[in-house]
């Protein structure tokens, strides 16, 4: 049994879902399709979502904007009108509609959810029906009823037990070849959607290999495979051939793009290979994540860049205050106000934060803390992180520009820069 998780670009147009079939169609075994939302749907749904709550009347444009391209797609590969698909996909249509319709609730991130997660839906329903009317029989699975998380929306942490219990349930292939399902969305025990967080649908496809035992999880993608570099910033990046899992954890650690930061764990507790590779030249073998690679590892060193980081500074008001000795509340304070953090260091009296960009939250923290401490901050700054940094890579990242704090260990090398 193989796992394939494919991502929002494969199927972006009806040539990238005829390019898909075209890929799962050549493989014989039993399979199972991960999907995420097709193209830049996510974004679009993340904008209506702010725009609904904010009660802004593009939120109407936008949807039908959303609803078009969807159809586009769906008129280009289905040329009979009365396919039963036309019915699913305006039904789909008609039930986030209704939902936009209603008052926003006062939890955001709930409204996220219930929102963005069309995206999904309705991808896997229109690409499921493509594929039986290629002539490949699979069932559409929605996985909110057998992924099941906790009520953290926009961050579901899976309830292990009980989606252990009902995964199998459900891909049972009893008769059927093929599934059909989505990544990215989760259920709750009273079944609300949640969402695993951005770019979740590899960690969906991680879980699910875990949880059913797959001989291998394939993930494919717009790049040849693992880069030592995101080829839309150095064109001149290189694939890595083979990487171990420790390596691939390292590399999601520190934001490499390539693979969603929790996805290999699962995979890696069972000794799952992972292969990743491109659906454009699909008969390339990609890149292998796997146990016995760590000798046959490339020292590379590997470039990865945050954009849109923010370095934060807070120095108590009062200079008495020790503040090593209060370091744990401030890992709580951003632990609740959910700011990611990416790097951080402390000297006596100050301690700087490099933590993904948002202003809501930014704004709620210093709220909070105002009263007994100074916050100052550096807005819209990169944070590079280079593994196995020689002195021409370093060079090479940080000629020319302002270097506003750096870290180094024997591996990696950090910079947060303007
Ligand atoms: N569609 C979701 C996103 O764009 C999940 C994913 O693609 O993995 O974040
Ligand atoms: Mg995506």
């Amino acid at each position: 049994m193989n796992i394939f998780k494919f991502g929002g670009a494969s199927v972006n147009s009806a040539e990238g879902v005829k390019n898909f079939v075209k890929i799962v169609q050549s493989f014989k075994d039993e399979t199972i399709v991960v999907l995420s939302a097709m193209g830049k749907t996510t974004n679009a749904l993340e904008q209506i979502t702010k725009d609904f709550y904010e009660k802004s009347d593009e939120v109407e444009a936008k949807f039908l904007e959303l609803e078009l391209y969807h159809l586009h797609i769906t008129n280009e590969l289905f040329p009979n009108k009365e396919d039963v698909v036309y019915k699913k996909v305006n039904q789909l249509f008609d039930q986030l509609s209704n939902y936009l319709q209603k008052e926003p609730t006062l939890d955001y991130d709930f409204d996220y959810d219930q929102i963005v997660s069309f995206g999904e839906l309705l991808s896997t329903c229109i690409v499921s029906e493509y594929l039986r009317l290629c002539g490949l029989p699979n069932i559409w699975v929605d996985i909110r009823t057998c992924l099941k998380t906790d009520n953290t929306y926009r961050e579901g942490k899976i309830d292990w037990e009980l989606s252990q219990k009902l995964v199998p349930q459900v891909f049972g292939f009893n008769n059927t070849f093929v599934y059909v399902t989505q990544g990215f969305l989760g259920g709750t025990i009273t079944n609300q959607t949640t969402t695993l967080g951005r770019e979740g649908s590899d960690y969906t496809a991680a879980i699910l290999s875990y949880i059913l035992d797959v001989d291998k999880l394939s993930i494919w993608k717009d790049v040849p495979g693992i880069m030592n570099a995101d080829p839309k910033w150095l064109d001149d990046a290189e694939k890595l051939d083979r990487i171990s899992y420790q390596e691939a954890i390292e590399l999601a650690f520190y934001g490499a793009k390539v693979i969603h930061p929790k996805t290999i764990q699962p995979i890696k507790r069972k000794k799952i290979p992972l292969q990743v590779r491109s659906f454009i030249n699909y008969n390339e073998p990609g890149t292998l994540i796997s146990t016995a690679s760590k000798q046959m590892e490339q020292q590379l060193p590997v470039f990865i860049r945050k954009q849109d980081q923010v370095l934060i500074s807070i120095r108590p008001v009062d200079f008495s205050f020790i503040l090593e000795e209060n370091l744990s509340v401030f890992f709580a304070l951003f632990a609740k106000h959910r700011m990611k953090v990416n790097l951080t260091q402390n000297s006596a009296i100050s301690f700087s934060v490099c933590a993904d960009r948002s202003e809501r939250r930014l704004k709620d923290l210093q709220d909070e803390i105002s009263e007994h401490f100074e916050v100052k901050y550096n807005d819209k700054v990169e944070l590079i992180t280079i593994r196995h940094h020689t002195k021409e890579a370093v060079d090479r990242m940080t000629k020319g520009r302002e270097i506003i704090l750096e870290q180094r260990s024997r591996d990696t090398a950090q910079f947060v820069i303007v």
